[in-house]
């Protein structure tokens, strides 16, 4: 993709704009480039392009296209996860966005204590209720992060979700907001070896909201890469 460097610079623009207007220093949010469907020679541009963190929603294409990624670049897993594919997720990804019930968290702990590593993990959260989506309803987070924090080999880093897709992006606003006022809540329970230090909201369509209510980690796809060819 020609223009790919000034969409990005586009793109950071409007998230530090939204950061300022929120009075949020912009360098707490952190651009993934979220590059499902994108061929990897495009994926590779954009990471030369100074993309730090990339997203994808499928383990089958990530193993595909991440061996030919460099080291240090930082892989985020934000799809639906099926409990017979962590391992290869664990092998394949840094950071888990999608964790959504206790026999997933189970089997990641299951396998990261096997690779010795200690998983950071978002709890996803159904805000709106919306039944085509995954992850817990707003009031099963609290006890949910509670039974997960006494797991060994994750470590629960704070909370995502996808907001509804609306027209206007002003909608999707409270959606937003309860998630920060439910991460607080998490916070304020003072869990062990639980933080809220990362919120993972926002996509193409309403990111900019999403920083002002308080975003941490803005997933990004088609206003970086162009519509999905799927
Ligand atoms: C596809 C996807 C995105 C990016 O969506 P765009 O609207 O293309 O920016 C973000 N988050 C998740 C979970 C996705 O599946």
């Amino acid at each position: 993709m020609e223009n790919f460097a000034e969409n990005l610079d586009r793109i950071r623009a409007r998230i530090a704009a939204a950061a300022e207007r929120a009075g949020r220093d912009p360098a707490r949010v952190t651009l993934i480039a979220v590059t499902k469907n994108v061929d990897i020679a495009t994926v590779q541009q954009a990471v030369a392009a100074g993309v730090t963190d990339i997203g994808e929603n499928r383990v089958q294409e990530a193993r595909a296209k991440f061996p030919m990624l460099p080291a240090g670049v930082r892989r985020h897993m934000i799809g639906h996860l099926q409990t017979n594919k962590v391992k290869q997720c664990l092998e394949l990804f840094d950071v888990i966005h999608s964790l959504d019930r206790l026999p997933l968290a189970e089997a990641i702990s299951r396998r990261a204590q096997a690779l010795g590593k200690v998983v950071p993990v978002l709890v996803q959260v159904n805000v709106a209720g919306e039944e085509t989506k995954h992850g817990l309803a707003p009031g099963e987070v609290l006890d949910f992060v509670r039974t997960v924090a006494g797991l060994p080999g994750l470590a629960v880093k704070g909370l995502m979700t996808i907001a509804p897709l609306v027209d206007d992006p002003e909608e999707a606003r409270p959606v937003f907001r309860e998630l920060r006022r439910l991460a607080d809540a998490v916070a304020d329970a003072g869990i062990p070896g639980v933080s809220m230090e990362w919120l993972s909201m926002g996509m193409s369509n309403d990111f900019e909201v999403a920083v002002e209510e308080g975003s941490t980690m803005v997933r990004i796809g088609t206003s970086l890469f162009g519509p999905r060819r799927a």
